[in-house]
């Protein structure tokens, strides 16, 4: 079979490649997130300390990387410490009160200052120029005496770095799509081809694991491409009277045949009195719950049982997806929802898994205004949960 052999050892060399830059993007794309570690610890430490009505020395204060501005109640700027001025272009040695407007010249900041004064805190992010133009993230506290202190941070080089992650992983997944889905047919059509040749077993077993690990690099373009898209904004959230129920079987339905093959039995708990509308963007919702199931099914064992439940919380809809799988360790439970974390890449049966599912999850639930979490006892299973929001008016 030379002409077969050829054919598939090109189709490894090929992916080997596609994998090195999978790999190379995912890297940077750690890196990058890395770098986006905030807000900055001197901003959140000085904060907590206004918060608390801590007395803070003026001199230390000067030294500060952190811009600081304190306004009275009037929104007119006391004073300043060297930080801020440079961030602002303000003159150290100028006298005289200025408004928030003025120093700013961004009607939100003043906003965000009334917001402040009555909720105890805002935060926002403004673009200030003169010859060039600058990120500044800002943070307000009220502090003891109706004092309001602005925190400043530069953040243009961070967001600029976070740019450059999301055109990359974009342009990358993009390139990378093309000759993938030619390579999948291709193998699809080789293994049609040596089902009627006469060959050593091996080499359908060989080529049958190409279609495999094509599947899973397809999965982890797809997620690479869908997660930059979401965090960098592209994805737009398209919000409608959803029926949760329908999203629920339908999820359901779509995981049947992989749950099948898993040994996994899969059941819901769906209360009339929860059909109820929520809303949101209905093929998103469905994604967040296909992500949900498929790790519920992937990390159970055969026999078990995977529940979708529906109950309301605090005035919202909880979906709840339970598994009596492997669990979570407590060590890793807050992580897993960060991009491309795993808790250990021998507990998943051969599936492969990308780490970007649940962080996709929590992007679109977040988007909805609702939340996600899970609990788990390593060895027994886990539960993950996620709110929504009732639409107003049940259709
Ligand atoms: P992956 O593609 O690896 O499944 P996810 O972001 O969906 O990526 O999940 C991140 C990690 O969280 C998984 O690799 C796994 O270690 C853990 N995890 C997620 N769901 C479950 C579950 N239902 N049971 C046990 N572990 C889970």
């Amino acid at each position: 079979m030379p002409a077969e052999l050829v054919l598939i050892v090109a189709l490894v060399a090929f992916l080997l490649g596609v994998l090195v830059a999978v790999t190379y993007a995912r890297s940077h794309a750690v890196d990058a997130a890395e770098a986006s570690a905030e807000p900055g610890l001197a901003g959140e430490l000085l904060e907590s300390h206004v918060a608390e009505g801590d007395r803070l020395d003026a001199g230390v204060v000067d030294l500060l990387d952190v811009g600081v501005l304190r306004i009275n109640p009037d929104l007119n700027v006391v004073s300043f410490n060297p930080a801020a001025a440079r961030m602002l272009r303000l003159d150290p040695r100028a006298t005289g009160r200025r408004s928030l407007m003025e120093t700013f010249v961004d009607h939100r900041v003043e906003d965000a200052a009334r917001a402040a004064a009555s909720q105890g805190s805002a935060a926002l992010e403004v673009t200030v120029s003169d010859h060039e133009e600058r990120r500044i993230a800002i943070r307000i506290r009220r502090a003891a005496g109706g004092q309001l202190w602005l925190m400043l941070e530069d953040v243009t080089e961070l967001r600029r770095l976070q740019r450059i992650r999301s055109e990359f992983i974009d342009n990358l997944s993009h390139e990378l799509r093309t000759p993938l889905t030619t390579i999948r047919l291709l193998s699809e059509t080789l293994r049609q081809d040596l089902e009627r040749a006469d060959v050593p077993p091996r080499i359908h077993e060989r080529t049958g694991k190409i279609e495999v690990e094509i599947g899973h690099l397809v999965q982890m373009v797809n997620e690479l491409l869908d997660l930059s898209r979401i965090e960098g904004g592209a994805t737009e959230l398209h919000f409608d009277n959803v029926n949760l129920a329908d999203v629920i079987h339908g999820a359901v339905e779509r995981l049947r045949t992989f749950a099948d093959r898993q040994g996994v039995q899969l059941t819901t708990e769906v209360p009339a009195e929860a059909t109820q509308r929520v809303w949101g963007d209905e093929e998103r919702l469905g994604q967040l719950l296909i992500n949900l199931l498929h790790n519920a099914v992937k990390f159970s064992g055969e026999g078990s049982t995977v529940t979708v439940a529906v109950r309301e919380l605090d005035g919202q809809m909880a979906v709840e997806v339970r598994d009596q799988g492997v669990g979570i360790p407590r060590a890793d439970i807050d992580r897993v929802f960060e991009r491309f974390y795993k808790v250990d890449k021998s507990r998943q049966r051969g599936q492969g898994g990308t780490g970007l599912g649940l962080a996709i999850a929590r992007h679109i639930a977040e988007g909805h205004g609702g939340r996600i979490w899970v609990e788990s006892v390593e060895g027994r299973g886990s539960v993950f949960t996620f709110t929504m929001p009732l639409a107003e008016t049940p259709g």
